[in-house]
């Protein structure tokens, strides 16, 4: 029960239930926000002209308060198998409906449609090859664009020219492996981006030093932060699927933003239990003590299985490994507390475009789990 208790808890904080402010938790298809409709939804679209001369056109909602205010944008899946911040889209879309007070707000749910439709991390992959393979076409990558450049090139121009100059703000939501836990990836030394990284509802955080952009613009980030904007990247812990508890994080993360730029009421909801800094020093990784199947651990109350994101304490079972030496069980423990930010293993990298890769299968020394501790 104190188990169970404790999971409500962190759903309810993660999920940002509060009495004042926006109740994010009735905001999915079936919402019954009952706070009355107070902004126009608009839905238009960001036109490309592509290489063989046919169109495509993005589309994206933005809500205007009627107010001056910041112009907040919400960038979802530049890459075509990180998808869950479609849905995060979607319901912060609801939301603004409802309680967008002052500035506006832009969300793009399917930054990369030619991505989307194929199915993966970019439009010009084949099978088994993992985002870093594309030759040109990664989105990420494409800013601020080209009328006259390949397909990437010129959705980005287009998306550049009817969303993101008009931003103040932006997180870019992308989603990586599902044996990693949701992070924040922000910056420090950087006045406009500093307020967007505090509020977000991801357990991790990690932080690197801004500095100035050298060079040709490239990187999505390195454009806002040119133009003197403010932009963080989260990644949700997922990729080729949907889950609420990530879809979640995505929701109450810029609804906190909303409310610390002051364009929703109320003060931003902070998760329940503590931030953790991701750094070298405070993570410890787990290695496989020899070579087998690894199956993970239930939680301590066998209420659910383990996944990253959970508090373990030292000690704790983290899961075991059915050796092929021997078929002599090996349990694997934490060796520290604090939360896993890792469990189970993407082999070589390359989870966004293979199952092998995905594989249960341990070779001896492998890291399995990292933890990272509190401070
Ligand atoms: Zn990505």
């Amino acid at each position: 029960m104190k188990q169970n208790r404790r999971n409500f808890l962190k759903l309810a904080g993660a999920a940002g239930m509060s009495l004042a402010g926006p109740d994010v938790l009735l905001s999915d298809a079936r919402s019954q926000d009952t706070a009355p409709v107070i902004n126009k939804v608009a839905v238009d679209h960001a036109v490309a002209t592509l290489e063989d001369g046919s169109k495509l056109a993005t589309p994206f909602w933005r809500i205007e308060s009627g107010k001056d205010g910041p112009s907040l944008l919400l960038l979802a899946a530049q890459h075509g198998n990180e998808v869950q911040g479609v849905e995060v889209a979607r319901r912060l879309m609801e939301i603004c409906a409802r309680h967008l007070k002052a500035g506006s707000v832009w969300l793009v749910p399917m930054a990369n449609l030619r991505a989307i439709r194929t199915r993966r991390h970019s439009a010009d992959l084949g099978p088994e090859q993992p985002g870093r393979f594309s030759k040109g076409h990664n989105l990420q990558e494409a800013w601020p664009g080209d009328p006259q450049g390949n397909d990437t090139q010129r959705v980005a121009h287009a998306l550049d020219r009817a969303v993101v100059c008009h931003c103040t703000h932006a997180v870019d939501l992308h989603c990586w492996n599902h044996f990693w836990a949701a992070e924040t990836l922000a910056v420090t030394g950087h006045e406009p981006s500093g307020p967007l990284g505090e509020v977000t509802t991801t357990r991790f955080v990690s932080y690197r030093a801004w500095s100035p952009p050298a060079g040709r613009i490239t990187s999505f980030s390195q454009l806002l932060y040119q133009r003197g904007a403010g932009a963080i990247a989260m990644e949700l812990s997922g990729q080729f699927q949907m889950q609420e508890r990530q879809v979640r994080i995505g929701v109450t993360s810029l609804v906190n933003i909303a409310k610390r730029l002051g364009m929703m009421p109320g003060e931003p909801t902070p998760i329940d239990g503590r931030r953790v800094e991701r750094t070298a020093k405070n993570s410890h990784t787990v290695q496989a003590p020899c070579a087998g199947i690894f199956m993970p651990a239930q939680q301590e109350d066998q209420s659910a299985a383990l996944i990253p994101d959970d508090p373990v304490e030292k000690g704790q079972l983290l899961g075991h490994i059915i050796p092929e030496r021997d078929l002599a069980t090996v349990p694997v423990r934490a060796p520290v507390s604090g939360h896993l930010w890792q469990l189970g293993a993407c082999h070589g990298v390359l989870c966004d475009a293979s199952l092998p890769a995905q594989h249960p299968y341990m070779e001896e020394g492998e890291t399995l789990a990292m933890i990272v501790e509190r401070s």
